[in-house]
């Protein structure tokens, strides 16, 4: 590019992230240029007349006005193809680990490095044929990006025609694996990689309403507010109640086909903690490296704010592609706070009128552009298959007030509400998971996969189970004024009742080989021991039977320990559970069984 062009603009102001340049009528909003001599990557973000506000990715400092800034004519974009997976990003998909290999811990300023490996060779196994009429979404060839993730090469969206070639073989990315003869009689070369900028959604065929739960295996998530495959959540909590591990443990046991694991860390270190700590998690299903169906993006602490700004939009584009996949994709951000005063800092330095403590007043339609983009959807292409991605944003409020605007954005666009309490989390109950503060919206829509998939009374269980929770929460407030034995035995059940749902049931331990995991089936029949103890109980109460010997059968220390029995032996050990429950029962009511 030529310095001299009318089309280069000139600096006029620097504010740390934010450049202001003249003469940038050309340009067009979200464009990327290239600023300075040092070719620094910035987007534009504001436009007025011809002054461009710049945000810029790299560091400014020793830039001044009067120096140049480059249009590139293209929007902030993602490149996707094979590659992404096991790919460690930057917000702006620069590849960290590449970056870091050639130039050690500090990324150099303007540093152009390819966003996928462009040396890097794929066995591209061709799928469509020669004279095939195909459309966008549609499937050319496969490439085995790693052993957990089949990369579906696809045609890009809003292109449509016939196939005059297709290669099959072993290729590098930018070679040429497919050609179409458009309608209006044009040849286009196609390769194995699609840009696609990042702020615009990639394109559907219709969104379908969701109706899977997609399964967790952490009993509080599943049982009481079970997220839909497609659906948005938000973990708010304050630091340290445990908002980084439920992430890390919906990576690992989530029944999603890939991950995109988006990291702003929290501390200063923290995110040499995702970079060191994310890429030693195994993955359950295949005891390799979770790596292999993930693509990170980090926010280090030493990167401008700017590059934190745009991540997650990265990130969910790169989500997007594999859905169009027909993939189960689940997105963790943590946290969206950090993000959110990446957006503060640069509407400060725009001088845009501040909204509720400093935060921008688009703060909510911002956060609303990455929710949205999640959903359970049919895909494009004339085999249309369903997609998924499932959003899930960790929140972390100053002092853990959630009356804060971060917060009440997120509450007021996620469907699912999992809010940690600093109090759990003092007290080692995890996870942390406030079960009188948390809901989900989809309760509803998963009812009748529960119901019909996992056990006919899975819903009213569930239900008996909150009910319990929330009038152990009522009784308590009695205890506190009255005292425990104020209260009637009935009542008392109803405490003992709740404790062993809380510490029998929702307390989990991630870290535990055997715990950390429950499938629905264990979760339904854990529960169901529970509620059984429970009613048999109240029964045997109304019999003379007393209280004390109650809460001293023998069984409860065994349904305390039914976390711990491994799935495999699950089924004949809860059986003799439920038997041993039955007989001790009948030998407390003196042989009689009166409350079958
Ligand atoms: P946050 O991200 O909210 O600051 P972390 O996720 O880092 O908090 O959790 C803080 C600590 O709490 C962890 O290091 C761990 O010791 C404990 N913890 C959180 N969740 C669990 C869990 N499910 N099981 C066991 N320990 C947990
Ligand atoms: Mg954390």
């Amino acid at each position: 590019m030529n310095p001299k062009d009318n089309n280069v603009g000139i600096i006029s102001k620097v504010s740390g992230p934010l450049i202001v340049a003249k003469n940038m009528q050309h340009v067009k909003m979200y464009d990327v240029v290239r600023v300075s001599e040092k070719r620094l990557i910035g987007e534009v973000i504001e436009l007025r007349g011809d002054r461009a506000s710049i945000q810029v990715y790299e560091e400014t400092a020793g830039i001044g006005p009067g120096e140049p800034v480059y249009p590139t004519d293209e929007p902030l974009s993602v490149e996707l193809g094979p590659g992404l997976i096991e790919g460690i990003f930057d917000g702006i998909q620069r590849p960290l680990n590449v970056i870091y290999d050639q130039s050690g811990d500090l990324i150099p300023l303007g540093v152009d490095v390819p966003r996928l490996d462009r040396n890097r060779i794929w066995e591209f196994k061709s799928v469509a044929k020669v004279n095939d009429e195909v459309i966008g979404g549609d499937v050319l060839g496969t490439v085995e990006e790693t052993n957990a993730v089949l990369h579906k090469v696809m045609v890009p969206p809003h292109i449509k025609g016939k196939v005059t070639y297709i290669y099959d073989g072993e290729a590098k990315i930018e070679d040429v694996i497919a050609k179409i003869l458009t309608d209006d009689n044009q040849e286009i070369e196609l390769t194995m990689i699609q840009k696609w900028p990042v702020r615009r959604g990639r394109p559907y065929r219709k969104k379908l309403a969701p109706s899977q739960p997609m399964v967790t295996g952490q009993r509080v998530i599943d049982t009481l507010f079970p997220i839909a495959k497609g659906g948005i959540a938000a973990i708010p909590g304050p630091f340290g109640s445990g908002k980084t591990v439920v992430q890390h443990q919906l990576a690992k046991w989530a029944d999603a086909d890939i991950i995109v694991y988006i990291g702003c860390g929290e501390r200063g270190n923290e995110m040499t903690d995702v970079l060191n700590e994310f890429p030693r998690l195994h993955d359950p299903r295949t005891g390799e490296a979770l790596m292999k169906r993930t693509v990170l993006i980090a926010n280090t602490s030493n990167m401008p704010v700017a590059a934190r700004e745009a991540s997650i939009y990265t990130g969910i584009t790169i989500a997007e592609y594999y859905r169009d996949m027909g993939y189960k994709v689940a997105v963790m951000a943590d946290s969206t706070s950090r993000w959110a005063e990446a957006l503060r800092e640069m509407s400060g330095r725009l001088e845009e009128m501040p909204g509720e403590e400093g935060y921008p007043a688009y703060l909510g339609s911002r956060l609303a552009e990455f929710y949205e983009r999640a959903g359970y959807v049919e895909t494009l292409g004339s085999k249309p298959v369903a997609g998924a991605i499932t959003a899930i944003g960790a929140v972390s409020p100053p002092g853990g007030d959630t009356s804060e605007p971060v917060s009440q954005a997120t509450l007021r666009i996620v469907k699912v509400y999992w809010g940690l309490s600093s109090q759990l989390a003092y007290r080692r109950h995890f996870p942390a998971i406030d079960w009188l503060r948390s809901y989900s919206l989809y309760e509803e829509d998963l009812t009748e996969y529960y119901d019909s998939d996992v056990h006919k009374d899975w819903s009213k269980q569930v239900q008996e189970a909150k009910e319990i929770l929330q009038e152990e929460a009522k009784l308590e407030e009695i205890v506190r004024l009255v005292g425990v034995d104020s209260l009637e035995y009935h009542d008392r059940l109803i405490l003992e009742c709740a404790q062993s749902i809380r510490e029998d049931f929702l307390h989990q331990i991630a870290f535990d080989e055997v715990d950390t995991y429950t499938s629905l089936n264990k979760q339904y029949y854990m529960l169901r021991a529970i509620l059984t103890w429970y009613h048999k109980s109240q029964e045997a109460l109304k019999n003379n039977v007393s209280f004390n010997q109650l809460i001293n059968m023998k069984i409860l220390e065994q349904i305390g320990r039914m976390k711990y029995i491994k799935e495999d032996e699950f089924e004949e050990r809860s059986k003799e559970i439920f038997k041993q429950l039955e007989e001790e029962f009948i030998s407390l009511s003196g042989g009689e069984d009166n409350y079958a």
